[in-house]
Parts: C-alpha cells; structure tokens; sequence
C-alpha cells in the first residue's frame, strides 16, 4: 500500500476519465503521487506488471487487459477470481496482488439509486466483462434473481452457468426485461451514437434503469428513460463508486467522493 505512483493500464487509454478524477481525489488527500494514464500492448504488459511491482506502484486495469492481469497477479481477492478479471493492483511484500471494484462499484451504485436491493427482479443486457461484475453484485443480494440477454445467446447462457441458479438465459430482450424491476445495460450501445439498446415500451412500469455506459449529460438510454418516466441512471455512479474503492486498497482510507464527481462534471 501507499504505492510509489499509479498508473492505468490499457490499450487504448487516451479516452479514460480515470487520470482525471483519480488525480484530483490524490490531490485533496494531501498526497503527491501520480496517477497516469500507460498504454500497454498484450505482448508488452508481463514486462510491465513486473516492472511495476518492483517499483511498488499500483494502479487500475482496463480494457482489453483485466483478464491477463489476473493471470500476472501472485495474488487475487475472490471476487477478483470469482469474475475472473482484475481491474485494481497493488504491491505488498514484493509481490503483485489483484482485486476488481467494479463489482462493489455497481453494489453501491446500484444501492445509491434503489435503497433496497432484496428480492430484485433483474434484466442484464450484455455478457461481457461489465455484466459479469453486475452478475457477482446481484448474487450477494437475498433473494435477487436475473435474466440476462446478449445478442449472441451461448455468451449469455455461458456467463448464467459461471454464476449459478439465480441466472438465466434468454433468448431475446424483451423476454428479459418483461417484469424486471431493474434493468442493467451492460453494452456499449449508445456510446458513440444515439442508438438504445432496447425499445423503451418494453420496459416494465416502474422499473429503475441503470445505463453503465456514462455521459456528461446522461446517455441516449436514460434520457429516453427518464422522458418516459423512468428512474433511470448513467454509469458516473459506478465509475466513481468502483474507483472510490481503488483509492482505499492503494492508501487504505476512502477518498472525497464529491471531489471525484465534481472533477468528472
Ligand atoms: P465487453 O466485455 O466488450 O462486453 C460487451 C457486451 O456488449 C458483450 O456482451 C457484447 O456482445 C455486447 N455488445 C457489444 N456491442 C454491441 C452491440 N452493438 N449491440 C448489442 N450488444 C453489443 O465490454 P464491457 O467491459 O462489459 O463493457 C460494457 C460497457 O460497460 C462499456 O460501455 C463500458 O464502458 C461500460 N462499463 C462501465 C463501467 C462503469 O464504471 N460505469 C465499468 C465497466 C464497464 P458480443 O460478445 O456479441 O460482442
């Protein structure tokens, strides 16, 4: 812990607000590290885990690399194994450890805009890296159940068997999201364009829509959403959250929140 610097590993990385409110949280904490933005090839990141670690520096993971990184870390928190990929590291003792926030992230995130979480009812759409850390969330909470839809269905089936008996697979999107009371978009849909990644009359009355893809003003899922009548929120509560919890592995207390938001707005 209290690492030498912090740096985020990824390819590309440019695009990443990690630097940015990672850098302004270190800052109101009294604290001169620095948080960098590293791009790494796959072929290059053995090399570079293990210079990071004689360094005693830490950092974040991202795409493509959180499953490779689990794979270099002499050890990992079971969460982190359970999803099979890392997204926060650190040293101790020499060696390289792992852990992957975006699951308490989205427990938080998600407890942030429903209070309580027993009993959900649950709609994933998508299968990959994003929904297995909403998937090992929801399995904690008593009582949830899910029922998860990606365009490729082996995906969604292959992802429902890891987790066990309170997933399931279906065969289209509205079939998952009919009686859902939460729905978690777990694509990229809607990133880069106006598109959604379900019709809005699909949706169940009163459900909570959480979109993990983030905007300055929200993103086309929840601004459709809200129009509609829906509670509906971006991922900036995840984002923030997941990178809350990086903070206290790296220097073991918790960062100011509203600093992080404030410097994402
Ligand atoms: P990923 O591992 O690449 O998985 C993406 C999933 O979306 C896959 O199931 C993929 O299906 C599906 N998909 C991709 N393009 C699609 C399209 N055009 N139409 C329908 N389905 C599509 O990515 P990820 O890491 O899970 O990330 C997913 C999203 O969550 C990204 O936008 C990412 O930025 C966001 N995210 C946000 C946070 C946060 O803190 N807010 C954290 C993690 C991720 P195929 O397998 O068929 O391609």
């Amino acid at each position: 812990m209290n690492p030498s610097r912090l740096v985020l590993l990824g390819d590309p990385v440019a695009q990443s607000l990690s630097p940015r409110f990672q850098s302004a949280a270190i800052a109101a904490a009294g604290l001169t590290v620095s948080y960098e933005a590293m791009q790494v090839s796959a072929h290059d990141l053995p090399r570079v885990a293990r210079e990071l670690a004689a360094e005693r520096a830490g950092g974040n993971v991202t795409i493509p690399h959180k499953a490779a990184m689990l794979a270099l870390c002499a050890e990992v928190t079971p969460v982190a194994q359970q999803i099979g990929a890392v997204n926060t590291f650190w040293v101790e003792g020499g060696k390289l450890f792992g852990d992957n926030t975006d699951v308490g992230g989205f427990d938080k995130a998600a407890r942030n805009v429903l209070g309580s979480v027993d009993r959900r009812s649950v709609a994933l759409i998508g299968a990959g890296g994003a929904a297995a850390a909403v998937l090992g969330a929801v399995g904690s909470w008593p009582g949830a159940t899910v029922r998860i839809f990606s365009r490729r269905l082996k995906s969604a089936a292959d992802l429902a068997a890891r987790f066990g008996d309170f997933v399931r697979a279906e065969s289209s999107a509205a079939a998952a999201l009919h009686g859902a009371m939460l729905v978690v978009n777990a694509t990229p849909v809607g990133m880069s364009d106006g598109t959604l990644p379900f019709p809005i009359a699909d949706l169940t009355p009163r459900a909570v829509i959480i979109d993990l893809v983030y905007g300055k003003r929200g993103t086309p899922l929840t601004r459709a959403a809200a129009e509609a009548g829906f509670v509906a929120s971006d991922g900036t509560d995840m984002l923030v959250e997941q990178g809350a919890l990086s903070f206290e592995r790296w220097f073991g207390f918790a960062p100011n929140r509203t600093v992080m938001r404030t410097a994402l707005a």
